[in-house]
């Protein structure tokens, strides 16, 4: 036991022994749980520290709405006071269940840019550019248009377009067109760069996430035995080999001995933490919790980064927000609606539309996602989301390629304590450049036909929001999460960059049968939504451990 880390003396030992132990049964390690499982000699543990997902509110695509706040399926961290927003903190969900966060998502599905992964490659991963991930992105898919050169389709995943694509929506899609930009059938294309409506992981009007697609229907292998409410507490690590998992249940710990490898999936928050409360990190990090150092990885929780957006609002005429259909006694004739076709308002995800652009000179690829919805919401004091009393759309800005990057720390030496979170949001000027840069071009869009005549007036940021002064301002006080925490393991060349947590076969450096598998290992964050990418490293990692298990063999 190390010094000063939790007493973890295990009270139950399990009796068998497991090829594989998964830790963290979300977007990345229910896809892993199932690609590894297929081979029946192979015996596979997932832990997954939430219970499992039993809420009526995962599977109904609105119920984002609900599922966004703490509770029992939602960690709700939040930064530490941030020093760029007036030391303002910043609040940051995570799915806490079998599925991940892929169960309380948006759902919106984006691969990025071909770029962000030739990007990879040149960092110094020979085996993930654009033409080595293509294949994972299309093995994963059922895409609803079937399979071509993008896509597959007979795939897991259902993904799918809008049951309902609203007439404002169609609108944004026209100003944009108006202006300049492509219209995309298919914003998953090579291209990207242009404007459409988005695709989702929803199916049948139910959301379909990594558990509903890949681990639910093979949940009953003899050789997968899955754990929930099970929360890892520490890697056991013996002479340089991973050798099982400490995990806590109800009021025993167990220890989980695994005869390959520890895989680490439980996320780029909690990832880190557990490679660092088990004595794997920043040595100076681990001797201020007085934690033993294991290995010494300065790498562990730094490089973390994340899509930032700024919200606006606007109000307009009655038919281009649904606003009123979501209030009221409207909101629950939606809701039969709903329950009884499963189509309407609440199959919908939380964005309908949106446009790639690049705005920052040089830019070779979209730095930019705006979005567009026809209705508005707050989070009110409460806690609670609040649709708009008056007729009103929403949009945001995202700033794709963030330049900032924050760092996941310890706040005590035990795994039981929340991961301590510094986004670092607008620390670099680019990225302040790029919001100015954004909210410009999204009241472009609002100003041009046929979107302009929606509108009655620009609610938020507002009228007196003008100079990038202004705006900067603006986005240090309202600017939020997008939720696409990746970067805190990094993969990188680990003979020449020092802060390289794992080699592009995911293994963390210095240590046997230890591997890390979700978005902690990207190097840079793809330049759109983050659960499509965090499947493919599954599908990929899937193939590149069986290979290296049929070669020991
Ligand atoms: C509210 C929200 C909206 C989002 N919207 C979108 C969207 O529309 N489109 C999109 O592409 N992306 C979206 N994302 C991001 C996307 O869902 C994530 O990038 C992706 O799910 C990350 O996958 P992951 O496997 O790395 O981590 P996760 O899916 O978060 O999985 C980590 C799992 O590990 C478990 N775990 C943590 N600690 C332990 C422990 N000690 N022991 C055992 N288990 C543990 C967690 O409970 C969790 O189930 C959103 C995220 C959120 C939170």
């Amino acid at each position: 036991m190390m010094a000063g880390a939790p007493d973890c003396a295990s009270k139950q030992i399990m009796e068998s022994a497991f090829d594989y132990i998964i830790v963290g049964g979300g977007s990345a390690g229910c896809v892993l749980a199932s690609r590894l499982s297929e081979d029946a000699d192979t015996r596979v543990l997932l832990l997954e520290a939430g219970p499992a997902p039993r809420s009526p509110w995962i599977r109904i695509p609105a119920g984002t709405s609900q599922l966004i706040f703490p509770g029992k399926y939602n960690w709700g961290y939040a930064t530490d006071p941030e020093p760029h927003l007036d030391g303002r903190s910043v609040y940051v969900p995570r799915g806490r269940t079998l599925g991940g966060s892929s169960a309380i998502n948006g759902m919106a599905y984006v691969r990025g840019h071909p770029g962000d992964y030739d990007q990879w490659r040149q960092l110094g991963n020979a085996r993930w550019g654009w033409s080595d991930v293509l294949p994972y992105f299309r093995k994963s898919e059922r895409y609803e248009g079937g399979e071509n050169e993008q896509h597959g389709g007979d795939g897991a995943l259902h993904v799918t377009s809008p049951a309902i694509r609203h007439p404002a929506s169609q609108d944004f899609v026209k100003a944009g067109v108006a202006l300049g930009l492509t219209e995309r059938q298919d914003l998953n294309d090579a291209e990207q760069e242009g404007t459409g409506f988005l695709h989702f992981t929803i199916r049948d009007g139910r959301r379909h996430s990594t558990y509903d697609a890949f681990l639910r229907p093979i949940a009953h292998r003899r050789n997968l035995t899955i754990v929930t409410d099970a929360a890892a507490q520490k890697i056991a690590v013996k002479d340089g080999r991973a050798t099982g998992v400490h995990y806590r249940r109800g009021r025993e710990t167990v220890f989980a001995s695994a005869k390959r490898s520890v895989i680490l999936c439980a996320g780029a928050l909690d990832s880190p933490k557990l490679l660092m409360v088990s004595g794997i990190g920043p040595g100076s990090t681990l001797q201020q919790h007085s934690i033993s150092v294991i290995a010494d990885l300065p790498g562990v929780g730094a490089n973390l980064q994340d899509h930032l957006y700024i919200h606006h609002t606007y109000r307009s005429t009655p038919e281009s927000s649904i606003n009123a259909d979501l209030r009221g006694l409207r909101k629950y004739l939606h809701g039969a609606h709903y329950v009884m076709t499963r189509r309407g308002l609440l199959s919908l995800g939380a964005s309908q539309a949106a446009a790639f652009v690049r705005a920052l000179p040089g830019a070779d690829r979209p730095d930019l996602q705006l979005m567009f919805r026809p209705v508005s919401w707050e989070f009110s004091p409460k806690g609670t989301l609040v649709i708009g009393d008056t007729p009103s759309v929403g949009a945001s800005v995202c700033v794709l390629r963030p330049h900032s990057r924050g760092r996941v720390g310890l706040r005590g030496p035990s795994a039981d304590q929340p991961p301590a979170i510094l986004a670092n949001y607008l620390e670099s000027p680019v990225d302040r450049q790029a919001v100015a840069a954004g909210v410009h071009w999204l009241r472009r869009l609002f100003e041009t036909e046929p979107l302009r005549s929606r509108i009655i007036a620009e609610v938020a940021p507002g009228s007196a929001v003008q100079s990038d002064d202004d705006i900067f301002t603006y986005a240090r006080k309202t600017l939020q999460s997008m939720h696409h925490w990746s970067g805190t393991c990094k993969m990188g060349d680990v003979r020449n960059d020092p802060m390289a947590v794992v080699d592009d076969t995911l293994r963390v450096r210095g240590l046997d049968g230890l591997r890390v598998v979700d978005a902690s290992i990207m190097p840079t964050i793809p330049s759109g939504n983050t659960n499509a990418p965090t499947i493919m490293i599954a599908e990929k990692a899937a193939d590149i451990i069986r290979r290296a298990t049929r070669q020991a063999a």
